[in-house]
């Protein structure tokens, strides 16, 4: 058999003509035998199981029975014309029933002679019948391939439309297995396969399409499963380890006065755990000499600020200038204060940098920047303008890297010689599996534990008939000095009608807590910028207690003083976007309180994401829940990923087995890095493989 076996055009496989050809390809992406081989069962029914008619009840279901016609008869006109066959096992009678091809049932079963029946039972009256059963004799039901299980593959309504069942499906299977052997070659080593128990290649790919057992079955799919995701953790590794030998990144080898005075004396607060771990992890990524590429996971709340300005001193003590870039100006403001605040003994020279700067104080900071005497700029994307020249920038960290796109990141990169360390912080929890197939080209901290002391936000879930309850709570709190955010869902599609939800909302939110006595602040997208900054502003400083909006205000504003996060039709919210809005409250000392509003009428899905909300306040548990509700195909950054088309493994209930891999992939990578190793042969193959395919970077060659 030549190698390339798997390589034939699908219309050379006995029964597919140039028209089904077509058809797989559009609809399945089938084009080689390779292809359609990988084509994997949904799932299989058990055919092992014969039933005798006796044995039958109301809901058998779909069964398999082995009996003999006796009796054809026609019954009915027209549409109610139906062929009825009498079929005898020894235990009792029943009756199959065609309405499409009676004719060739009718020219074609053989009376009395034994067959095997297929198919879904009903009772009509007192007796079982069978409509459109799968029939077949017994003696070639015997000599047929036989397999434990039944495969169910994959379809489409362009392929039902078009007659191509699942036995066609399965047939053309059976004639490319019977044509193919044991031709698929073994891509993993002897010993990933002893260590891990994995039967080998042609056993899996045999069994998971022709199960022979359940044990089998089950033992096929998992050594698919391992070897996909295997192979794919081996890609992100060797990418991973390309870039950190190929992008130089400049050495901070010192720790040196800046980060220890500041680290004795100047700390507000003794670091938690989890943030000494993440501070350490970076000064060790760029002692290195390489290029630190870093992504910061940690929830809201949980104290990035601190780490960024730690790794801003490490920059600075090895004579680099740092810079934090923010989505929005408001962001940046934020960012500067809380920076410069934390610095303001230390002689350290910090700047903002925003649209808004005036041409003046813009001047300024570019040549002090360029001189060197700016140790730390903070600002909007403002500040990857071409114009904006650092005497010699060390590293650049991004917050909530969702609001910047590829191209901007890359710009900063071009800001010194060699790039300037990243490290980009995002309070969007990734489940850490998920995270590592996703960004194993990034390296990944994760602060997992919140600062001491923090009060869990309270969550309840209202209906809006309890509205005027919810009204007279919000007033305690005001009353008790606390501020309050409102927030409506702003969908695309149905912008307009949102909008006027939203201004009806507020105009009743004034109207319930009247002026002077409570003042109401409104922000949203449809208001020019000047304006929802100057609103921002004013919630921010305490002259409104109440801000109504929408989801504008999700990326990281801090207002320690609201405690109270109101989220109007909550069921419309997704949940990581539940948990950012409600991210917003529980920042200052005081009991917080999230309240979720939604209608009477919940589709399943909107409770499960209410409960987990009520029930959790775990970023990452939130993120597992959502992972499982939308598929990791919603999820923020997996589309451009590639990562996960995926064809036997299931990203999130593979989870166990994808850590395997990941590890195994590590050890393997570690004892022959190259994969020189004569016994390592077949792994490298398929990795050069892959990467003719995608055109990546080199990594083996
Ligand atoms: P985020 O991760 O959301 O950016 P911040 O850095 O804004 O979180 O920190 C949230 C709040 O927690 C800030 O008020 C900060 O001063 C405080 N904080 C951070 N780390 C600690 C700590 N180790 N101990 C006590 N408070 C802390
Ligand atoms: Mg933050």
């Amino acid at each position: 058999m030549p190698t390339n076996f798997l390589h034939t055009p699908i219309d050379y496989l006995n029964g597919v003509g140039p028209a089904r050809a077509k058809l797989l390809k559009a609809e399945l992406g089938i084009s080689t035998y390779g292809d359609l081989a990988n084509l994997f069962p949904n799932r299989y029914i058990d055919k092992t199981k014969y039933y005798k008619i006796n044995e039958l009840v109301p809901d058998s279901a779909h069964v398999q029975i082995v009996g003999k016609v006796t009796h054809l008869k026609t019954m009915g006109d027209g549409r109610a014309s139906r062929l009825i066959a009498t079929f005898i096992d020894g235990t009792g009678s029943m009756e199959l029933v065609w309405f499409k091809g009676q004719k060739y049932f009718k020219d074609n079963l053989k009376l009395n002679e034994p067959y095997v029946v297929y198919g879904k039972v009903s009772k009509y009256g007192s007796k079982y019948n069978i409509a459109h059963p799968d029939v077949e004799l017994l003696k070639e039901h015997r000599s047929r391939q036989q397999s434990a299980m039944t495969p169910i593959y994959p379809s489409t309504e362009q392929l039902t439309k078009r007659n191509v069942t699942n036995k066609m499906v399965v047939r053309m299977m059976q004639q490319l297995f019977s044509e193919v052997q044991n031709s698929f070659t073994e891509t993993l080593s002897d010993q990933i396969r002893a260590q891990h128990q994995l039967v080998d290649k042609n056993t899996a790919m045999y069994n998971a399409h022709f199960p022979k057992s359940a044990a089998l079955l089950q033992q096929s799919i998992y050594r698919l499963k391992f070897e996909e995701l295997f192979f794919i953790q081996m890609e992100l590794l060797l990418q991973n380890r390309i870039r950190k030998s190929r992008i130089k990144g400049y050495a901070f080898e010192k720790v040196g006065e800046q980060f220890n005075d500041f680290y004795s004396n100047h700390l507000p607060f003794e670091l938690t755990g989890a943030q000494k771990r993440v501070v350490k992890e970076i000064r060790a990524d760029m002692g290195t000499g390489a290029h630190m590429n870093r992504l910061l996971q940690g929830d809201v709340g949980s104290g990035k600020t601190i780490v960024a300005v730690l790794t801003c001193l490490l920059a600075i003590d090895n004579g680099f200038q740092a810079c934090i870039m923010a989505p929005t100006e408001i962001l940046a403001q934020q960012h500067f204060q809380g920076v410069s605040e934390l610095l303001k003994n230390t002689g350290l020279q910090v700047a903002l940098l925003t649209g808004s700067v005036k041409t003046k104080a813009r001047r300024v900071i570019h040549s002090d920047l360029e001189d060197g005497s700016l140790n730390i700029l903070i600002g909007t994307h403002a500040l990857i303008e071409d114009k904006v020249v650092f005497k010699n920038l060390g590293v650049a960290i991004v917050d909530e890297q969702h609001r910047f796109g590829v191209a901007q990141r890359a710009k900063l990169w071009k800001k010194n010689n060699l790039p300037p360390h990243v490290l980009v912080m995002t309070a969007t929890p990734i489940p850490r599996t998920l995270a590592m197939s996703l960004y194993g080209d990034l390296d990944i901290s994760i602060i997992d534990e919140l600062p001491p002391g923090r009060k869990e936000i309270k969550t309840v879930h209202r209906y809006d008939k309890n509205r005027l309850g919810v009204f007279s709570f919000l007033k305690e709190e005001i009353t008790k000095g606390r501020q309050v955010y409102m927030v409506y869902p702003l969908i695309e599609e149905s912008e307009t009608l949102d909008y006027k939800d939203l201004m009806d909302g507020y105009e009743s939110v004034v109207r319930e807590f009247p002026a002077p006595q409570y003042q109401v602040s409104i922000v949203h997208g449809r208001m020019k910028p000047e304006d929802k900054d100057y609103e921002m502003e004013r919630f921010v400083k305490g002259e409104t207690q109440i801000m109504v909006a929408t989801t504008v205000i999700e990326v990281g504003v801090n207002v320690p003083n609201a405690s109270v996060m109101v989220i109007e039709s909550a069921e419309r919210f997704g949940l990581s976007q539940l948990h950012q809005l409600r991210g917003r409250v529980g920042r200052g000392a005081d009991q917080s309180f999230c309240i979720l509003m939604t209608s009477y009428k919940l589709s399943n899905e909107a409770r499960t994401r209410i409960e987990t909300m009520v029930a959790t306040t775990d970023g990452f548990e939130i993120a597992e829940v959502d992972l499982k509700l939308r598929g990791p195909g919603d999820m923020m950054g997996t589309r451009q990923s590639g990562v996960l088309a995926l064809r036997v493994a299931d990203i999130v209930k593979d989870n166990d087995i994808l850590a395997i891999a990941r590890n195994t992939a590590i050890d393997l990578l570690q004892k022959d890095a190259t994969l020189e190793l004569p016994e390592h042969a077949s792994i490298k193959k398929v990795l050069q493989f892959l990467q003719s395919k995608k055109g990546l970077w080199k990594y083996i060659s």
